[in-house]
């Protein structure tokens, strides 16, 4: 404890062991860590690649470091202590020849405090930061000074809390031993797509030769690197084509309509459909006529009228006998789509049922009989609907409202819902699913080549694009006049309180208090409040209310983010703006702009601004059209998050990237046919090494 010259209150720095060090329990712990990476088997372990490389390769004067720059020197310790102010930290201050260095730990072990005794000398990698007191380095690695350095660069591996990147690397490094490295493809393959062998390509990027080019290792343009990813877009296009091959194996009920219900519904609709829909109801109505299960994407931006392409769909099938499911993320759109269907369709003699989780239990059991016996037709729910118990007496057709709400896991569930048919065969349900974040074609083919697309690129006559306006903070009572002249005009308004990411009840708090204000003042006006955690009746009547025009301007969290459709509001104001993304702004936007009437919706924002909420700002204010703003949406998130696959702790690519890989792409998708055609072999030892484990999560 020589090295600690200032200590308080006797709180002793914990002697806890770093994870990595070897006792039989600690073995297991390990090999727990690696679990939880996926890496099982040696396999998992070979492509388990690093996301960059330091170089530790060479010592630099400390003079010669850049702040944001990473370095590697050697210098002595001049100085050590535990400092309490502003919080408990270890300090220490090391020099070379060419001048001296700040260090600064605020989690720490006395092994390191021992690490750092004065006039040890230590070698030291880390990046230099300009600190409150000069440059320092926060956290650097410290070892010994005076070993042999590495003569290629190091592999930073992606790990998890508590597992070293030593230890890491010794596993890997173990595992790559036994692990195959045979090539799934063949020679005259790999000489037709200019491909370097996959051991080559494994062992370069676990272990880079010295003379390899550090700037094409990082920028993942190294031959290794373009190897790696076409296996993988290969493994995954052969993957798509299966599922494909798969479904259309698959029985499905074929569902055709007879001269009655679908007719009557056209016949009794309040407005003519437009062209696009006419269009995308015309395709789902003939993959409803097939004896395999359709698996078709409906998308349309906000507001072009997906509900009623639906609700043809449903009456397709009813008509043809089958019951229908058509499920939703919240139990407020679930709510609206009940009441709008069972505008058109009860009237028609179609008996519908309501499900969701918040349905008293006798409620739910009457509802599940209904479902059973088949005597409901359409059921109308949320994810309650894809509880074991619910028993389907002759499911044909799933509608997925904004399908990119649910977990994959969901999606998987609903599809198995069939009814199992004397005789054995298995009727797998036709499925729509219906989004408003447009995909993007690149994303639609390599994701989706098992899913069949369907647009409607054309809004409803009659409406003005909406008006973006951003606005500062600062300037909230000219947003606040603009709310009190728009209601006064009849109208009705949203008022969206700012995402509060870390917080739940502060969420709730601010949209309390954003009520609590504006109710005061706007003393004339009707200001109602709805937020997640009121009970579901209770969202419900509030959305009545706003529906019926008995609250002028409705407080909200993002409970009202997707899918809800009241014509007569005209005015959307987000605070906060620069919290949320850019598919939540284009989905909140949504909620106005329904009706005949010019609106606006303004996005407050408190500066100053970072660089991506500026980005983002300026696309809603530059464009409404959903197909942009999800392309530059997915410029600036990646497809991983795109897609909400990272919900799913599993993102589809790891390495490829559709945008700068898309030549690749191109590639492995006419590989994957034609190894499909001739060499099946081949096709199942490449998915092999590729997919372990994540073949379920491909068919949905
Ligand atoms: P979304 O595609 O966002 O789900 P909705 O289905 O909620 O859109 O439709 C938006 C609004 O437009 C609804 O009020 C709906 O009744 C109306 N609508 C749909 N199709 C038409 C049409 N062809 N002409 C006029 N209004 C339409
Ligand atoms: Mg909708």
């Amino acid at each position: 404890m020589s090295t600690v010259s200032t200590q308080r209150k006797g709180k002793p720095a914990r002697a806890k062991p770093p994870a990595e060090s070897a006792s039989p329990q600690q073995g297991s712990l390990v090999e727990r860590k690696l679990q939880r990476l996926g890496l099982i088997e040696p396999q998992d372990f070979v492509v388990h690649l690093p996301i960059r490389y330091e170089d530790e390769t060479q010592i630099v004067p400390i003079a010669s470091l850049r702040p944001g720059q990473s370095g590697q020197v050697e210098a002595e310790v001049l100085r050590s202590e535990v400092l309490f102010r502003p919080r408990r930290q270890l300090s220490a201050l090391v020099a070379d020849d060419s001048g001296e260095l700040a260090l600064r730990w605020l989690n720490f072990y006395s092994s390191q405090q021992k690490q750092l005794a004065v006039g040890n000398r230590i070698r030291i990698r880390g990046e230099l930061r300009s600190g409150f007191q000069g440059p320092e380095m926060v956290h650097p690695r410290v070892t010994v000074a005076g070993t042999a350095l590495p003569s290629a660069l190091t592999p930073v591996y992606p790990t998890t809390d508590g597992l070293s990147q030593p230890s890491l690397r010794r596993a890997i490094d173990k595992a790559l031993e036994t692990a195959d490295l045979e090539d799934t493809l063949g020679p005259e393959i790999l000489g037709r797509y200019g491909l370097i062998p996959f051991a080559q390509a494994i062992r370069v990027l676990h272990h880079p030769p010295p003379d390899v080019s550090y700037s094409d290792l990082i920028e993942r343009g190294h031959p290794a690197w373009r190897r790696i990813k076409f296996d993988e877009l290969l493994a995954q296009q052969l993957s798509l084509a299966l599922a494909r091959a798969a479904r259309l194996k698959q029985k499905a009920r074929p569902l055709a309509a007879g001269a009655g219900l679908l007719l009557a519904l056209r016949a009794n609709l309040p407005f003519r459909l437009t062209a696009a829909q006419e269009r995308v109801a015309c395709e789902i109505s003939n993959d409803l006529l097939r004896a395999f299960p359709m698996h078709r994407l409906l998308q349309g931006d906000v507001g072009s009228g997906k509900t009623i392409v639906a609700a043809l769909a449903a009456a397709q099938a009813i008509e043809a006998g089958a019951q229908v499911a058509i499920m939703a993320p919240t139990e407020i759109l679930a709510e609206q789509h009940y009441l709008k269907l069972a505008g058109w369709l009860q009237p028609l003699g179609v008996e519908i049922a309501w499900l969701t989780g918040s349905l008293s239990i006798k409620k739910r059991r009457e509802a599940g009989e209904r479902i059973a016996s088949g005597q409901a037709q359409l059921v109308v729910g949320t994810q309650a609907l894809i509880q074991d118990k619910v028993v389907f007496a002759q499911l044909g057709l799933i509608v997925l409202d904004e399908q990119h709400r649910f977990g994959v896991g969901q999606r998987l569930q609903l599809s198995r819902k069939g009814e199992a048919v004397k005789g054995g065969t298995e009727f797998i349900p036709h499925q729509l699913n219906m989004s408003a974040t447009p995909i993007p074609r690149t994303l639609a083919m390599t994701f989706f080549a098992d899913l069949d697309v369907s647009a409607i690129d054309e809004l409803p006559p009659g409406r003005s694009p909406v008006v973006t306006k951003l606005v500062a903070d600062t300037r909230r009572s000219e947003v606040v006049a603009h709310v009190s002249t728009e209601i006064r005009a009849g109208r009705q308004a949203y008022w969206v309180c700012p995402l509060v990411e870390e917080s739940e009840a502060l969420q709730l708090q601010t949209a309390v208090d954003t009520h609590l204000w504006l109710t005061q003042a706007l003393p004339d006006v009707r200001v109602g409040l709805i937020h997640g955690r009121l009970k579901s009746d209770e969202k419900a009547a509030i959305m009545a209310q706003f529906r019926q025009g008995d609250i002028d301007v409705l407080v909200a969290t993002t409970v009202i983010e997707v899918g809800v459709d009241i014509p007569n509001a005209s005015l959307m104001v987000v605070e906060h703006a620069e919290r949320f993304g850019l598919a939540q702004l284009h989905q909140l936007r949504g909620r106005v702009g329904r009706g005949g009437n010019q609106s606006v919706c303004v996005l407050m924002y408190q500066t100053p601004l970072s660089q991506i909420a500026r980005q983002r700002l300026r696309a809603m204010y530059e464009t409404t059209d959903g197909f942009e703003i999800a392309r530059r949406d997915l410029e600036q998130r990646g497809p991983g998050e795109f897609l909400g696959v990272r919900q799913s702790g599993q993102a589809l690519l790891r390495f490829a990237d559709l945008e700068t890989d898309a030549l690749l792409v191109g590639q492995a998708q006419e590989l994957a046919a034609e190894l499909l055609k001739s060499d099946i072999g081949m096709a199942k030892r490449h998915l092999k090494r590729w997919m372990r484990g994540k073949q379920d999560f491909l068919r949905t």
